[in-house]
């Protein structure tokens, strides 16, 4: 495929594994942000081409995984409820909340709609003009403007019923967070190149100067990542830290202003708790008290945080790249796809899914 082979090319592969292999000397931790990336990582099997002391920890970046239990009990208790149309990716419905997922609302009558686009969701509503339509908008820098179209269109067009149940998450202070972590071992980061085409790479500077770690901003395929493991061991090993981008076919510094202008328009920073990490100051989007009228949490009374669910779930330390999915007791006996315990069990993007469908016979973990 054109422009998808020339990443995937073994020989260029072999050939960034061998300069890993040559400047690394001592052993070092990187964390990649995306679970697209964890994802690339473990299917193309490439921490297996690097030396034995680099390890690879797979981070926060999968928005079904982080969206807390509490909004998702917000989602089913719309569905079943408030008589909502609940709109929403499919990834979605077969998270656990702290009680049923969508899935099961859905089977009990909750009219659950999957759909692929926010727009979709203004689109039901004007065919329904007489139900109440939520879409539940979860995600990360990424898909906050479409998110954010969505509303707008909903006002330009006067759809009354429309509203979004937001659960927008934030990658730098998640990264902040990680590294401020009393047991923190991530020592340099493959940033997520698509939240950067969307926000540049200027608030990543900061970042790597206060906690001495590198920030590759990096894609999504073999050679990308590689690419960015290179250039990440390349400055640990100096002592250099900064900011560097090895996708920039893709990326420009100020990232896509337009794109950032229709979510800052709409949505405004707050805290928001990360499922099973704990609440992130000032890591999360809310809807603008200016579109109060498209924000599901505004106009429906929906019971308060319980806190997140009480499971043997370790998600919330593979997340910050303390343990690997290997490390979960639960891992391919009690928790499989079919019978997810957590979220990165579901997600097409989670860390467990990855390990389960690619490697459940290996038996890797973090090296004490
Ligand atoms: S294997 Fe299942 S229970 Fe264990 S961390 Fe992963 S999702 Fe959670």
């Amino acid at each position: 495929m054109k422009y998808v082979d020339e990443y995937r090319d073994a020989a260029l592969v072999h050939k960034l594994a061998a300069a890993i292999s040559r400047v690394t000397t001592r052993p070092w931790t990187i964390m990649e942000i995306c679970g697209g990336q964890t994802h690339a990582i473990v299917k193309f099997g490439l921490d297996d081409l690097l030396p034995r002391n680099i390890t690879l920890v797979h981070g926060p970046g999968c928005p079904v995984c982080v969206t807390s239990a509490d909004l998702i009990d917000q989602a089913v208790e719309l569905a079943l409820q408030h008589g909502v149309i609940l709109c929403s990716f499919g990834d979605m419905l077969r998270v656990p909340g702290n009680g049923i997922d969508l899935l099961t609302a859905k089977a009990r009558g909750g009219d659950v709609r999957i759909v692929y686009s926010p727009l979709d969701a203004v689109t039901i509503a004007l065919e329904h003009p007489a139900k109440p339509v939520v879409f539940f908008a979860v995600g990360f820098e990424t898909t906050a403007p479409a998110n954010a179209l969505a509303v707008l269109r909903a006002e330009r067009e006067h759809v009354q019923n429309f509203s979004i149940l937001t659960s927008h998450v934030l990658v730098p202070p998640a990264m902040r967070a990680i590294l401020g972590s009393p047991d923190n071992r991530v020592q340099g980061f493959l940033a997520a190149g698509h939240v950067c085409t969307i926000m540049g790479t200027q608030e990543y500077g900061p970042i790597a100067r206060e906690f001495g770690a590198p920030i590759i901003i990096t894609g999504f395929e073999p050679v990308d990542i590689l690419e960015g493991i290179l250039l990440c061991v390349m400055q640990l090993e100096t002592g250099r830290v900064g900011v560097e981008n090895a996708y920039a076919r893709a990326v420009r510094s100020e990232g896509n202003v337009h794109a950032r202008r229709i979510v800052e328009t709409v949505f405004e920073i707050c805290d928001r708790d990360w499922r099973g990490i704990g609440v992130i100051p000032q890591s999360g989007l809310a809807v603008r008290p200016t579109y109060a009228a498209y924000d599901a949490a505004r106009r429906f009374p929906l019971a308060k945080s319980c806190g997140n669910c009480a499971s043997e779930c370790i998600s919330g330390e593979i997340m910050r790249g303390v343990k690997k999915p290997h490390d979960c007791p639960a891992f391919g006996t009690r928790c499989s796809p079919e019978h997810p315990l957590g979220a990165p069990m579901v997600s097409s993007e989670g860390a467990c899914a990855a390990y389960y469908r690619y490697r459940s016979r290996a038996l890797e973990t973090v090296p004490a």
